[in-house]
């Protein structure tokens, strides 16, 4: 099991799995029931996880979502330069100024 995703937007959630799962990629989400929480516990503690059930498929998982983070908010994207992850809205690495790939 690998994490692959993490958001507080649950619909942003059940949409990466479903990407992934279209792809072929097992996946399972998890702390579903704590985002619902809230208030309760600190925030980081309420992101709602996208787990990859084989380890081997984490890397395609993350290529994946790389290739869906421009559009409407999605997940980071790592910089291939430096390895700095920025987000989704921008096409430039924020730390190097190296362009984001496709
Ligand atoms: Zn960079």
């Amino acid at each position: 099991m690998k994490r692959v995703f993490s958001s507080f937007n649950r619909i942003a959630v059940h949409h990466t799995k479903n990407v992934l799962e279209a792809e072929g990629i097992r996946a399972v989400v998890k702390n579903e029931i704590l985002s619902s929480a809230m208030g309760e516990l600190p925030p980081a503690e309420c992101q709602a996880e996208v787990w990859v059930l084989r380890e081997a498929d984490a890397q395609r998982a993350e290529a994946i979502l790389m290739g869906i983070g421009g559009r409407a908010g999605g997940p980071l994207w790592k910089c291939l330069s430096c390895g700095e992850s920025s987000e989704p809205q921008f096409t430039q690495c924020w730390r190097c100024g190296a362009y984001r790939e496709r």
